[in-house]
């Protein structure tokens, strides 16, 4: 009798488990996963939101570990390999051995190599349920967040927040929003609906640096062309804002083929003088 070994207990590991058990009825098969849940990452916002409880995110049968036979290890992280005695080594110090092993760890956040940000308590990926019961608590005494990047993974993101009654900031290095998904023309609703309901939206932005206090939390981002948004702040009146700053040239904030009737008009874009410049 084989023994398989899995480590990943999401979409790619649950499937291959499955798989695995219509080849191999009489296997001997073991789940590893940091996860201590079976969850979908496609609706984590949900999750974020309020919406969706931990059990109505599960992809998979109630009864999957007793169905597909599984020895499911969960919360455990598999921190090496020794392939010659064909075994896992586990954070708790133990091995796991196995005849044949399928790696389905996925992916993780990545994090841009922005100034000052590595290690700041409050940068938070948006990834794994634990990141979202980070972000759940984050949500209760923080009431301006800011969203780095607005692809599908950061539109999640800030549709969450908006359920909690936050106050969204949306920065992006592309001229819109789901730029490899959407032209200009279309993004147009979306970025209409997020103004509709109260999003700070600043696209053609890189974010190159933030501002930490000195327990390295972040203040507040820096964007490129001397922009500046600030994380933990109540959202200021756009006037006091229009009194303070001038408003930039919409004409730079359109990338080549942009035409200039679909330019998100009542994105707030402002620009700090070069006297209020950090
Ligand atoms: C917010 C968000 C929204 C998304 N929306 C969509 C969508 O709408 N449509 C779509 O098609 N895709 C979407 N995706 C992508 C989709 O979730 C991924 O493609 C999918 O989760 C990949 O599955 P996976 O099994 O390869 O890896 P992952 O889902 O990343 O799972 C990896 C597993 O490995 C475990 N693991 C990792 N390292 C270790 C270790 N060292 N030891 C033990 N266990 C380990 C983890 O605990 C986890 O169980 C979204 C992703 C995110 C983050």
């Amino acid at each position: 009798m084989k023994k398989y070994v899995v480590i990943g207990s999401s979409a790619a590991g649950v499937n291959g488990i499955r798989e695995l058990r219509k080849y191999d009825k009489d296997a001997e098969i073991v789940l590893i996963s940091k996860d201590k849940d079976i969850y979908s990452r496609c609706i984590l916002h949900e999750y974020l939101a309020g919406k969706r409880s931990i059990e109505r995110l599960r992809f998979v049968e109630k009864d999957f570990e007793t169905l597909y036979r599984v020895n499911w290890k969960k919360g455990i992280e598999a921190v090496g390999l020794d392939r010659a005695a064909k075994e896992v080594i586990l954070d708790d110090g133990t091995r796991e051995s196995y005849d044949k092993l399928l790696i389905a760890t996925g992916s993780h956040t990545f994090f841009p190599p922005i100034k000052n940000m590595q290690g700041s308590p409050n940068m938070i990926g948006f990834r794994n349920i634990d990141d979202i019961e980070v972000l759940k608590e984050v949500a209760k005494t923080k009431k301006n967040i800011v969203v780095l990047g607005s692809g599908l993974v950061g539109i999640d993101c800030a549709t969450g927040f908006l359920e909690l009654g936050v106050k969204v900031v949306l920065c992006d290095f592309a001229g819109w929003l789901l730029n490899k998904q959407l032209d200009p023309e279309a993004a147009r609703a979306y970025i209409d609906a997020f103004n509709a309901r109260g999003v700070e939206q600043h696209y053609g932005v890189g974010v190159n640096e933030v501002k930490i206090n000195d327990k390295h939390e972040i203040t507040a981002v820096v964007l490129s062309g001397d922009h500046r948004c600030r994380p933990q702040r109540r959202h200021r009146h756009p006037l006091r804002l229009l009194r303070r700053h001038r408003r930039r040239p919409l004409q730079r904030r359109i990338p080549p083929g942009f035409r200039p009737r679909t330019v998100p008009l009542r994105t707030r874009l402002w620009r700090v003088r070069p006297d209020q410049r950090p």
